[in-house]
């Protein structure tokens, strides 16, 4: 199904199925299916079949997973999430305590996409598979040039911000190939008294947060009662 992004009116077709009769007691499908055409199920277009009588045999196995397919729209899901991907920023960069990590740094979010693992209405169209820090460096082998980033950032500091941040979000399909989405967060101030390391388990955070293990509300709780860094160091 498609990927959308709401926010740029953008439409990422997925791409079609492979021409093999999906139907396990298909007679043909040693043989090849001579020049029959092979019609995609209209339901979902996740499959195809040779024939109609195929269709009819394997339907007791496909409606199991077959569905009219969401649309996954990702701008949707960047704004929802775009408070926690500002804090994983800086906590992944560990700004607070080194700021100029901006400049070199970014934030990859590898995300996976909810119809693919489930049936059905998922609580949210993807999912964090992983979170981590990335040299920016690694970011122009897929063409994204740094230059307009830097110079925002340079203006950024000369006004006594931090800078601009990257985030990027990094869908990985079999039917809908490589998509990157890019957030760029300007950061002006950090959030005070937060000095010191960053949130240990910041990346456990961000994932049961997106992924609907944590409430969000409960997300500011949670970081409101962490130990601050003596008390840890403390405990250790
Ligand atoms: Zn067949
Ligand atoms: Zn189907």
């Amino acid at each position: 199904m498609p990927i959308i992004d709401s926010s740029i009116n953008l439409r990422i077709k997925d791409s079609k199925p492979p021409k093999v009769c999906q139907s396990l007691e298909c007679p043909d499908y040693h043989t090849g299916y001579g020049n029959r055409k092979m019609k995609m199920c209209s339901r979902c277009n996740v499959v195809r079949y040779c024939s109609n009588t195929c269709q009819r045999e394997d339907w007791p196995e496909h409606k199991l997973f077959c569905q009219i397919p969401p649309l996954l729209d990702i701008g949707e899901w960047m704004e929802m999430y775009d408070p926690l991907l500002r804090w994983a920023l800086i906590e992944g960069l560990n700004l607070r305590n080194e700021p100029s990590n901006i400049l070199s740094d970014a934030l990859l979010v590898r995300l996976t996409r909810m119809d693919r693992i489930m049936v059905g209405v998922a609580p949210t169209p993807f999912l964090i598979d992983s979170v981590c820090r990335i040299p920016w460096a690694k970011m122009q082998s897929i063409g994204l040039s740094q230059e307009p980033r830097l110079k925002a950032s340079r203006k950024i500091i000369e006004d006594g911000g931090v800078g601009q941040g990257l985030v990027v979000l990094w869908i990985s399909d079999q039917l809908s190939g490589t998509i990157f989405r890019f957030q760029y967060h300007t950061i002006q101030a950090l959030p005070p008294g937060e000095k010191g390391a960053s949130c240990p388990g910041w990346q456990k955070i961000v994932k049961a947060v997106a992924n609907g293990e944590i409430p969000v509300d409960l997300l500011s709780r949670m970081l409101e009662d962490r130990p601050s860094d003596s008390e840890e160091a403390a405990s250790i």
